[in-house]
């Protein structure tokens, strides 16, 4: 029995180990909000008060919280099949996602295989590659490359591809090294500079890692046109372009995480279409969770091609590609996500989201002015500015002065650039579910406005 706000928060932090978190800053200074319910944009907590969702509970909602016709969905599918084991088994919802979902590649990527998170779709992208090419004869094609400042999730396997340092610098004696090579972010490019040059500048490292160390590379990770935990680091396609061609060349997979930017996040339904690549040059791997499921439930996919379909596919069960989990293709969560692309379909959200997104950055022209405001940038519906302050918790602070103002925003503190010329900054950034109407966008940024004058003033 829930008993009242107090009670409640006292329960959690007695019995919850919240993620994420050092525990002890709640005893103090950070507060913890218990939500009863949401609705749209807005969360509700046991008091009644609200908070706009501008980050989209970590970047997983897509048509805001509490939707109908997920709902419908949802309500639906759990008298008719709540889970059913997927080994010897099958049901409709997976099938038919896969099917829609392949299709969404022009049936290149026609192969779906699932799990629960984000990190499991890497390590599950990961191992089939290192597989493929121990079935091909080439056991030595068993490392991987990936970006600075990359971030695939936190697993032993998947952080090792991770270059986030709070996050693997811990559990560095754990990892297995992988290769990293310079990110593209444009932030760091030298002064006159342009995106794109800096993409080919970063791509040429690559070039030459590649040239040297092909024959054991198994593949190489990246988030197409933003490294979201990266602090919204935003690149120019032609590094994806880049890379497609040099993964090709050099016999070393592509794999593409887009976990956080798919289903529509950049302005097209996936990051790397805006490569303007050829459909037969997708990428080897396409890893998907998050928005997949409109935020409702955990689910992820790996998604292949047929060559690397056809590498497994054999007599002897060890040729078979090994990985287990309980809740594989779970009918609720794949039935969420069917009604995430009937959504897609009935509302044509990619050209809506585009218009949105101007809609968006015009109303922003205010912030993008702020004289605290540096680097201010777009790519479809992520819309982030860094803040410089000497504070190294700045970007808590912000975040607890924005729940002052009813605005959810979680700024990500990071590093630009190497050594000496190495500074910190605080990456503020809206990540907003796609029903996000004008008015909201009015607040958001007003409000948003008055935590950088109240917090820089
Ligand atoms: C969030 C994220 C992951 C990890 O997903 P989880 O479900 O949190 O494990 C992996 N890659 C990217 C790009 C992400 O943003």
């Amino acid at each position: 029995m829930i008993t009242g706000n107090t009670s409640l928060l006292q329960r959690s932090l007695q019995a919850v180990w919240h993620p994420c978190t050092q525990m002890k800053l709640h005893a103090a200074q950070l507060p913890m909000i218990p939500v009863a319910r949401a609705e749209g944009m807005w969360l509700y907590d046991l008091d009644g008060k609200r908070y706009f969702d501008a980050i989209s509970s970590w970047w997983v909602n897509l048509f805001g919280h509490g939707h109908p016709g997920i709902n419908a969905a949802l309500k639906d599918q759990i008298d008719r099949l709540e889970h059913v084991m997927l080994a010897g088994f099958t049901h409709e919802p997976v099938v038919q996602l896969s099917e829609r979902l392949s299709a969404l590649t022009d049936h290149h990527l026609g192969h779906c295989f699932y799990a629960s998170d984000g990190a499991s779709a890497t390590e599950i992208a990961l191992k089939m590659s290192f597989h493929f090419w121990r079935n091909s004869g080439q056991q030595n094609k068993n490392t991987f490359v990936g970006l600075q400042n990359g971030y695939h999730g936190e697993t032993v396997g998947a952080l090792a591809v991770t270059d986030v340092a709070l996050f693997r610098d811990a559990y560095a004696p754990l990892l297995r090294q992988a290769a990293t090579v310079p990110s593209p972010d444009w932030r760091l490019t030298e002064a006159g500079e342009s995106a794109e040059a800096y993409a080919h500048r970063c791509a040429d490292v690559l070039e030459l890692y590649l040239q040297e160390h092909h024959a054991h590379t198994a593949a190489l990770i990246i988030e197409p046109l933003v490294q979201c935990a990266a602090g919204m680091a935003m690149h120019h396609p032609a590094y994806l372009r880049r890379v497609r061609a040099l993964c090709t060349q050099f016999d070393v997979h592509l794999i593409a995480d887009e976990i956080a930017v798919g289903f529509g996040r950049t302005g097209s339904m996936f990051a790397h279409e805006q490569a303007g690549i050829e459909p037969a040059e997708r990428p080897d791997f396409l890893c998907l969770s998050k928005g997949i499921s409109g935020g409702y439930l955990p689910l992820s996919v790996v998604m292949t091609t047929d060559t690397i379909y056809q590498a497994f596919y054999a007599d002897e069960v060890t040729r078979g590609f090994l990985h287990s989990h309980s809740y594989t293709g779970n009918p609720l969560a794949c039935r969420a996500a069917l009604a995430v692309l009937d959504l897609f379909e009935e509302n044509n959200v990619i050209a809506q989201n585009r218009a949105k997104a101007e809609v968006l950055r015009q109303k922003s022209l205010e912030l993008a002015q702020h004289p605290r405001v540096q680097n201010f940038r777009q790519q479809g519906m992520i819309l982030a500015f860094d803040i410089e302050h000497d504070d190294p918790v700045f970007s808590r602070r912000f975040y607890t002065a924005a729940l002052q103002q009813e605005l959810l925003l979680r700024p990500i503190a990071n590093q630009l650039g190497q050594d000496a010329k190495a500074r910190t900054v605080h990456t503020v950034y809206f990540m907003p579910p796609y029903v996000m109407n004008e008015d909201e966008m009015n607040l958001l940024v007003s409000r948003t406005l008055k935590v950088i004058e109240h917090l820089t003033r």
